[in-house]
């Protein structure tokens, strides 16, 4: 049987969404011009009012929105109410260095919250489940937002945080937790503790796990799929738009359903900034259509996925999004090509690789040094420095023949790459060549 959280709204018909969001972008329109100078600054410059916009169709006269347009009004300026009517405040964990602050209703909670609960039920989950939320706790949208999800669909919720990866394996066990949330790069490592504690996938009672917050590959997911003996859901979000839960995988894995009563995306070209037609790849951009708090309009993700809206076998009508393949700012140019980290990871789990991994980008006489550390697992650890730098070289092969330019792979012990309980590192990039 089918489960749905809200099944009128997830399984709408086309014609019925369009009409809400007509709806609602009228009056969000209206909402932002009246209480955001900030936005109403940018519309005016654009020679755009209000009463422009009469269908969804209508938003592409709207003026985008940055990260820093976030910066330059942080904090208050543009805050959609009076502070008095906001309950919450959460902020980005500043993987990009830049803290975005983002204001929340009761009324934008509770929409959140149903955005992650779709998401659990979606994943299999009910009343019945044990839902553990290792996402951090506090500023970062994870935590609270998986938890809140989690209550709404009365799950019986572990509220752990990230960390103490003892702590977590314990509770999993005795307190039997069904569903799994927690950053991807976590999820595999909490894996490969059980497999070193001498737990078989069979041994715990997980069915299921929400991933997210972080690029994770196919390669990935089975990996951990496999780890933990669970299917394995991506979840995407940002505190741009409330948290996790803007967009969640069903059963069919195969994208993710955006909540499109709440979220309206578009799909451009991150040059022109241009509207591109539904399957071209390009930078998302979201606008929220009922969050009081902080609702943005035409926002920039930085973002690059491709928007699908075909038939989807478990019956929801919302467009679905591919996983981000790389944020425009992930990027790496490295002597002139382009590179994304997820390119790596699924080279590196092709060829049986372990997932734990670190890319270093440097420059040494004006030339780009490009270097990827991977971490052997015990069965393929071996003394014999032959074995490993043949193994390497193969390895240099498989990158060049993928990223088109070839980095200089270094196998290393077991252990050596530091794990990550969040959000993992990926890139160090000493090159400096931003701010
Ligand atoms: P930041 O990481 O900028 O400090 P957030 O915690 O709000 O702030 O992170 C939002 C970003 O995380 C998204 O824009 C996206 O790049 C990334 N992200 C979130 N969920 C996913 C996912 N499921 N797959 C890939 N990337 C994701
Ligand atoms: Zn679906």
């Amino acid at each position: 049987m089918k489960n749905y959280y809200q099944k009128d709204i997830e399984t709408a018909p086309r014609e019925k969404i369009i009409e809400i969001q007509n709806e609602k972008i009228v009056k969000q329109v209206k909402h932002v011009y009246d209480n955001v100078p900030y936005y109403r600054n940018l519309m005016d410059q654009k020679g755009v009012k209000p009463e422009d916009i009469k269908t969804i169709d209508d938003i592409k006269k709207l003026p985008f929105l940055t990260k820093d347009d976030l910066r330059e009004a942080y904090p208050y300026g543009l805050l959609g109410t009076d502070l008095k009517n906001c309950v919450r405040i959460q902020s980005t964990s500043g993987t990009t260095g830049k803290r975005v602050v983002a204001f929340y209703t009761q009324h934008d909670i509770d929409l959140w919250e149903e955005c992650c609960a779709r998401a659990i039920v979606a994943a299999g989950g009910t009343n019945e489940d044990v839902v553990q939320v290792c996402y951090g706790y506090g500023l970062f949208t994870g935590g609270p937002g998986l938890n809140g999800g989690s209550h709404k669909v009365g799950c019986l919720t572990l509220p752990m945080s990230s960390g103490n990866t003892e702590r977590q394996i314990q509770f999993m066990m005795d307190l039997n937790a069904t569903i799994l949330c927690c950053t991807p790069s976590y999820a595999a490592y909490i894996g490969e503790s059980l497999a070193e504690r001498g737990y078989k996938p069979e041994d715990n009672k997980l069915k299921a796990g929400i991933f997210g917050a972080e690029p994770w590959t196919e390669e990935m997911r089975r990996s951990i799929e496999k780890s933990l003996g669970i299917k394995a859901y991506d979840i995407y979000g940002l505190t741009e738009t409330s948290g996790p839960g803007v967009s969640f995988e069903c059963e069919e894995q195969t994208g993710m359903h955006i909540n499109e009563d709440h979220f309206y995306a578009e799909i451009i070209d991150p040059e022109t900034g241009e509207v591109l037609p539904e399957g071209e790849k390009g930078e998302l951009v979201f606008t929220s259509l009922d969050k009081e708090g902080f609702p943005l309009l035409r926002y920039r993700t930085k973002d690059i996925c491709v928007l699908s809206r075909k038939k989807c076998s478990c019956g929801r009508t919302h467009v679905k999004m591919s996983k981000p393949m790389g944020r425009s700012d992930d990027m790496m140019i490295i002597r002139g090509v382009n590179v994304f980290p997820s390119q790596i990871e699924a080279v590196l789990l092709k060829e049986g690789y372990t997932p734990n991994y670190q890319i270093v980008v440097d420059r040494a006489r004006n030339n780009d040094t490009f270097d990827v550390y991977v971490e052997l697992s015990p069965e393929q650890f071996s003394d014999k420095v032959s074995d490993i730098q043949a193994r390497e070289r193969n390895l240099e092969a498989a990158m060049r023949s993928m990223l088109g330019i070839g980095p200089k792979m270094h196998l290393v012990a077991p252990k050596t790459i530091e794990r990550s309980e969040g959000k993992a590192v990926r890139v160090i990039d000493k090159r400096k060549l931003h701010d």
